[in-house]
């Protein structure tokens, strides 16, 4: 098949073991704890460079950003209209005023104003000394040279102070903050040409499974396409990690032995699919065991039970189950938080908000359900959200129709039509 690891050699030894599917554990680690275990014990990884601005976007800054002037550099104008001294508005009626120049943006208006004058001021243009007022040009009568202003104009209105947005000296961005379009704006409002990011992260990822084949080849009865290496290139290109994909790995304890020494040589982290279930696990198990030190997991949580964590030498090893739809909730809940940890960031549990369930959901207590639903609005305008419909940890559809995860907690039941339930929204506004 071309790929490195890709083998269709068949080891049968463990297709009939008991895999485990009994749904309450009280042994298995509520999904919070996981993450929390995970967030502490992955640190940043060593390493830093500098980039330009455009190329920091998606990157993790690895030192604070000071600013060296003030944004905006003057005190300016936010309205088009005339720069006076606020002195001059009128305690009552209304007051003339000698209109004695024009400033726009970019240029300058040097002379001290007096007493009874002002300057025709376009929005952004620096505020010329004496002036501290703007009246915008649309409460003003304008004959020739002179303008009338009311008494109902506020001194100080209108004027963007120095330093409004970034003062000189402040830290504006911190280390470990993930440069997206609003930093990226404000790295560019610096004059700056180059900043100090992380370096890369790396991971390497592959899928395990006798009944996996790639695209183009043809089904034999009992097998699948492979699709969450899709679905992890996909979230791996999206976090912005260099991501490098080994294909897929036949259920054999060389071909896998192989493929993980191969990953480790140089990835931050390795992420697999399938083969942790029990029966399985006992397999990679054996392996890890002689590669490296791994926990097997049960993790309270439906879709996505089942997860490996722990080092293959310098590498993070995050071996999520098989089920697509698993890896959808383990990827987001678990290890994506933690790949952000990996490159620099300090992650923070997804925003949820409560909103009224249009259809009853079936739930067992002892595990966090991330169940996957629709938000949308009902007649009123309020915000509502129904569900995709059957929850198969094999229905990957159920994900792609959603726009949100029902997020329905440990201890809950079943919960009733009407009634109020958390959901994580899929896309942040600024992805
Ligand atoms: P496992 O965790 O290996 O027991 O796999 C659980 C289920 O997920 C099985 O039905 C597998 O066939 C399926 N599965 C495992 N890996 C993949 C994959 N890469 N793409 C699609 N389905 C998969
Ligand atoms: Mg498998």
């Amino acid at each position: 098949m071309g790929f490195p690891g890709i083998m269709t050699d068949k080891d049968t030894a463990f297709q009939n073991e008991p895999s485990c599917r009994s749904d309450h554990d009280p042994r298995s680690l509520p999904v919070e704890a996981a993450w929390e275990r995970i967030r502490t014990v992955i640190e940043p990884v060593h390493g830093t460079e500098r980039v330009t601005v455009r190329q920091a976007l998606g990157r993790v800054l690895a030192a604070p950003v000071q600013s060296s002037i003030n944004v905006p550099a003057q005190d300016n104008a936010a309205m088009d209209g005339y720069a006076l001294r606020g002195a001059d508005i009128p305690a009552a009626g209304t007051q003339t005023l000698a209109c004695v120049g024009t400033v726009l943006a970019g240029a300058s208006f040097t002379r001290a104003m007096q007493p009874g004058e002002c300057v025709r001021i376009m929005t952004g243009a620096p505020i010329p000394p004496g002036a501290d007022t703007v009246v915008m040009q649309e409460n003003v009568q304008c004959a020739g040279r002179q303008i009338t202003i009311q008494a109902a104009e506020t001194p100080g209105q209108n004027v963007r102070p120095a330093g409004e947005d970034l003062l000189q000296g402040d830290t504006v961005l911190m280390a470990g903050q993930r440069v997206g379009p609003a930093e990226l704006g404000m790295l560019g409002s610096l004059g700056l040409v180059e900043v100090p990011v992380y370096r890369r992260v790396r991971v390497a990822f592959f899928s395990t499974g006798d009944e996996l084949r790639i695209a183009g080849s043809t089904l034999e009865p009992g097998q699948i396409y492979d699709s969450n290496r899709y679905t992890l290139f996909a979230a791996l290109q999206r976090l912005g990690v260099e991501a490098t994909d080994m294909g897929v790995v036949a259920d054999d304890p060389h071909v896998m032995e192989q493929a993980f020494t191969d990953a480790a040589s140089f990835a931050d982290a390795i992420i697999t699919s399938g083969g942790v279930s029990v029966g399985e696990a006992d397999f990679v198990k054996e392996i890890m065991g002689r590669l490296g030190e791994v926990a097997f997991w049960k993790i309270a949580m439906r879709p996505g039970r089942p997860l490996a964590f722990g080092t293959i030498g310098q590498a993070r090893f995050f071996g999520l189950p098989g089920n697509p739809v698993s890896v959808v909730a383990t990827w987001y809940q678990i290890v994506q938080p933690a790949l952000r940890r990996l490159m620099g960031e300090d992650p923070q549990p997804p925003m949820t908000f409560r909103v009224r369930t249009a259809n009853a959901l079936r739930k067992r207590p002892g595990r966090t359900e991330f169940q996957r639903g629709v938000l949308s609005r009902d007649g009123d305008g309020e915000l509502v959200v129904t569900t995709t419909g059957s929850q198969g940890s094999g229905i990957l559809r159920s994900v792609s129709l959603a726009n949100c995860f029902i997020v329905l907690p440990h201890d809950g039941g079943d919960v009733a039509a009407g009634s109020r339930v958390e959901v994580q929204p899929f896309e942040g506004v600024m992805g």
